[in-house]
């Protein structure tokens, strides 16, 4: 890790939170410590395959939703590794006009997002660290793509866990936060451990280059101050706005998901 916070080289002795997430996705772009740290999990958390599902699952649905109520601007922090359908492909089905600026500070996710996105103009890929919220905002790049004046969907969905109280998690969304007009969205999912005792999962992440951050309901759903939660609230994310037959073991996904307006 370098000072800024971006996640130097591709390391391949240490697993990365996008690479574990790739895995659990059953895609192709990690490396064996990522596949060991993910099967680690799965033995702990045996959910832990459905529920990345869930997340992506929860993840298309809010996207439909807010370019539904006419947001035509994506903030996507955290974007991980391509997988298919992508943000701006869920995006641009429901509106082709919908611009997506993607954020992530591991290289590996800008290496093969730039691969994807080489032919869309209006959709672009940055490496900036949440934890430095006006260098995001700042970024030349995230400036060309969103026009901080009409209103942004912001994404922060499976990334604020893998940051520490210490680095005030509460803060960034507000600032962030403070970044957008009135009628934004923010769509934002975590993991917790309400459900179950998970001190084993989150000693998978120890050796990772980020660590796992369990939080309760009251806490995750503190993160929306300043926007108004739409139905359902927060919710397990396989019951916000189902589109279809819920997973199995629906209601033992560990991930809370939720769309607030600001
Ligand atoms: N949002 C996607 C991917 C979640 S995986 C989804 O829900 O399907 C979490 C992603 O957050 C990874 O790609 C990881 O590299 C990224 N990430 C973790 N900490 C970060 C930070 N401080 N700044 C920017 N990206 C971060």
């Amino acid at each position: 890790m370098t000072q800024d916070g971006i996640v130097g080289e591709i390391d391949t002795s240490r697993p990365h939170p996008a690479r574990i997430y790739d895995y659990l996705l059953g895609g192709k772009d990690h490396y064996e410590v990522d596949e060991e740290a993910g099967e680690r999990l799965v033995s702990v958390a045996p959910e832990a395959r459905v529920s990345v599902r869930a997340n992506r699952d929860f993840l298309r649905r809010a996207v439909r939703y807010v370019v539904g109520e006419g947001a035509r601007q994506i903030l996507d922090i955290g974007t991980g590794l391509p997988t298919s359908p992508n943000v701006h492909e869920i995006a641009h089905e429901a509106a082709t006009d919908v611009r997506v600026a993607y954020v992530d500070n591991d290289p590996i996710v800008k290496r093969h997002a730039d691969a994807l996105l080489s032919r869309t103009g209006e959709t672009s890929i940055v490496l900036a660290d949440l934890r430095d919220p006006r260098s995001v905002v700042d970024h030349p790049e995230v400036r060309r793509i969103i026009d901080f004046d009409e209103p942004v969907a912001l994404l922060l969905v499976a990334i604020l866990h893998f940051v520490t109280d210490a680095e005030k998690p509460a803060e960034i969304v507000s600032t962030l936060r403070d970044a957008l007009p009135d009628g934004s969205f923010l769509v934002l999912s975590h993991a917790t451990g309400d459900l179950f005792e998970r001190s084993d999962a989150q000693a998978v992440y120890n050796n990772a280059t980020a660590s796992m951050n369990l939080r309760g309901h009251a806490e995750v759903e503190r993160f929306f101050e300043g926007f108004d939660l739409v139905d359902p609230g927060l919710t397990q994310v396989p019951f916000w706005r189902p589109d279809g037959p819920l997973p199995e073991n629906a209601a033992s996904i560990g991930f809370y998901g939720g769309v607030g307006r600001k």
